[in-house]
């Protein structure tokens, strides 16, 4: 799902000028009073009755707009996970009122318990381990709309009539008995809808029919064949204007891409735009495997939530941008194929999503639009410093969908993971991920993921995870350097770094890449940075000019450069350093600063003083300086090393030992 939160975050970004900043600030209030609307998250029992595994749902729903009033018959098959089941429930509000359970065509026991989102269901014999049974709900009310606006009656961009659903996270309760918790898919489902004429029903799958019921009604009747999770089931109905697309995946085999157009948006603006969808399937399809529900198609319909939710083949579309169509598209394979198997483990469908954005965009613009999503997206991560991107509390949709947290960190988490793994194999990590047989049409947790990006990796990522994932906050680095010469065009730099105590982890391990530029070269390497203050010590050829911490900026953090000796800094005195080595046979290298353009002389004399070699004689800029100095032709002994300036003038002793 994508709201209109995150959205802002890229509002400067060209491509989304065309919305403007009241446009924006209208949606956020609209949203704002959303989220006053409903609130039952304390009645939750989560998640769902674990004596059941639903294998199939069936909704037959016959929806009257103008009294705000749903009919329903929901199928619902399981197998019992109890050796004598004699009871279970089903998760439903009371606000839906059921008149009758049946089984076999036969009235069973039911209850629905006064302040209990439940609907407890008494069987007529005990059930053993495995046995199948199928129940039917029959049921009736007005659906209360919770959280995002599970259950909308509302209004086209003509006036006309709309209906549509976003039950993510708690939301299918609201209209619909189910087990409410996307750790269990049904194996397949069915949407029946019934409707007044004139309006258009859309829902996960394939139309099978539409049959004319001849009393001013018509019933849309919709078949998905792939596992799907509760949340996933929708209901998109308008007065649509239908338009087709294609999607070819290979020389002679196309999928269709059904989009449903409110009467006042279809124009050539979001045609353009839905017409981009076939190219940012291609994309993900290249990378994590074909489109998941290829043997059915995928669609856009209308809503108008200021977003978009990845209902499966269905995505309910309230905003036409690029982003969000991109963002809902990846989800078909990060939220529906593979679906967080808890709401603990959201970023695995929101910070993946988020994350294919920016691969989508890296892939079509450039590597320097990536980074403008990457910088976007670490901004919004940093607002956040107590969550982690695991929800430890899910009690509240707000938690759950928190924009710095399971979205913006969660697609950071994944850049970082790239960064540490490389292309080729982060690539394998969500391909190996996206088609494991576990997962797979299935739900996965964040530790699952973990031993995939492990096994692939063949890296130990419990560190990076711990921190990252379950801890929060980000670091902040601060980090100095200086050099010595020590022979042959080789110079040793030291390299501090040094991190700002944090508490949940108390400082980040994590590998660090650090370029180098010389006056020969310019070289990037990686020291694994494991410790609050750490020192490493880095050879490279060359005088080193510049030293740079996460050039790529793959790491989310505050950089504090301090003072001293960092990045190519002017000397702000004169100094003369001990020479090195000291004693030396027979070579030795001199180095000084000089803070401001002025003659320089540096002289070597013997113990009675006299000069023996002159190896700087001229004007010099400001700098650091390192002189190589050869005794080859001269006697073991003390020598002197003077250097003279306009201002400043100094003398060492050194140690020839032959
Ligand atoms: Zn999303």
């Amino acid at each position: 799902m994508k709201y209109y939160w995150h959205i802002m975050a890229f509002a400067f970004l060209p491509f989304l000028s065309m919305y403007s900043q009241a446009f924006l600030n209208n949606i956020v209030k609209e949203e704002k009073s959303n989220f006053e609307r409903f609130n039952k998250s304390l009645n939750i029992n989560y998640p769902g009755d674990s004596t059941i595994d639903v294998t199939y749902y069936k909704l037959n729903i016959a929806l009257n707009y103008d009294a705000k009033y749903l009919n329903g018959d929901v199928t619902i098959s399981f197998k019992s996970e109890s050796s004598n089941l004699t009871s279970f429930f089903l998760d439903l509000q009371n606000t839906m009122t059921v008149d009758s359970v049946r089984m076999n065509g036969n009235r069973i026991n039911f209850a629905q318990q006064a302040g209990q989102a439940k609907l407890e269901i008494n069987l007529p014999s005990a059930m053993g381990l495995n046995q199948e049974e199928s129940i039917d709900v029959f049921y009736g009310g007005s659906p209360a709309s919770s959280d995002f606006g599970s259950f909308t009656f509302g209004r086209d961009d003509a006036g006309g009539k709309t209906i549509a659903t976003l039950s993510e996270p708690y939301g299918a309760s609201d209209w619909w008995p189910c087990k409410d918790t996307p750790a269990d898919k049904a194996d397949s489902s069915d949407v029946w809808m019934t409707v007044e004429n004139g309006l258009t029903a859309v829902s996960n799958g394939k139309l099978m029919e539409v049959v004319d019921n001849g009393n001013g009604t018509h019933t849309f009747k919709w078949k998905n064949s792939y596992p799907i999770a509760q949340y996933l089931i929708s209901m998109a109905i308008a007065n649509y204007i239908k338009y087709n697309n294609y999607y070819k995946y290979s020389s002679t085999d196309s999928m269709l891409i059904s989009n449903y157009i409110w009467q006042n948006s279809y124009n050539s603006s979001t045609t353009y735009l839905l017409d981009l969808v076939p190219g940012m399937m291609k994309i993900f399809s290249d990378r994590f495997g074909p489109y998941p529900f290829l043997k059915e198609k995928y669609g856009n319909a209308q809503f108008s939530f200021p977003g978009g939710m990845e209902h499966q083949t269905i995505t309910s579309l309230g905003a036409y941008s690029d982003g969000v169509l991109v963002h809902e598209l990846a989800h078909q394979w990060f939220g529906d194929k593979v679906t967080c198997k808890t709401w603990h483990d959201v970023w695995l469908n929101e910070g993946f999503a988020t994350y294919c954005q920016d691969i989508y965009f890296e892939d079509k613009d450039g590597r320097q639009y990536y980074n403008i999503y990457i910088n976007s997206q670490m901004s919004s991560a940093k607002r956040d410093t107590i969550h982690s991107v695991y929800v430890n509390d899910i009690s509240s949709f707000e938690n759950i969908f928190n924009s710095a947290t399971s979205y913006a960190k969660g697609a950071i988490v994944l850049h970082m993971l790239r960064g540490i793994v490389g292309d080729s194999t982060f690539y394998n990590i969500l391909k190996t991920y996206n088609n494991d047989p576990g997962f797979a049409y299935n739900s996965a947790t964040t530790a699952e993921f973990q031993s995939i990006a492990e096994s692939v990796s063949g890296l130990d990522l419990n560190y990076f995870f711990k921190e990252w994932v379950y801890g929060v906050s980000y670091p902040v680095y601060s980090y100095n350097w200086n050099y010595i010469y020590t022979g042959n065009d080789i110079y040793q730099i030291t390299l501090n770094i040094q991190q700002q105590q944090r508490r949940h982890p108390q400082f980040f391990k994590m590998p660090v890449q650090i370029n180098i530029e010389t006056n020969s070269a310019d070289t990037t390497v990686t020291v694994f940075n494991d410790k609050l203050q750490q020192q490493f010590d880095i050879s490279v050829k060359g005088i080193p000019l510049q030293v740079t911490f996460d050039p790529g900026n793959l790491i989310l953090k505050d950089l504090i450069v301090t003072g001293i000796a960092n990045e190519k800094s002017v000397p702000h005195k004169f100094q003369l350093e001990q020479n090195y080595p000291n004693p030396f046979n027979p070579a030795t290298v001199i180095n000084y600063y000089i803070p401001h353009i002025t003659k320089v002389k540096l002289t070597i004399t013997d113990e009675l003083g006299r000069v023996v070699k002159t190896l700087v004689d001229k004007e010099q800029t400001a700098g650091q300086y390192s002189v190589p100095f050869n005794a080859k032709d001269l006697a073991s002994g003390i020598y002197f090393y003077t250097l003279d300036t306009e201002k400043f003038s100094q003398t060492k002793k050194m140690i020839f030992l032959k």
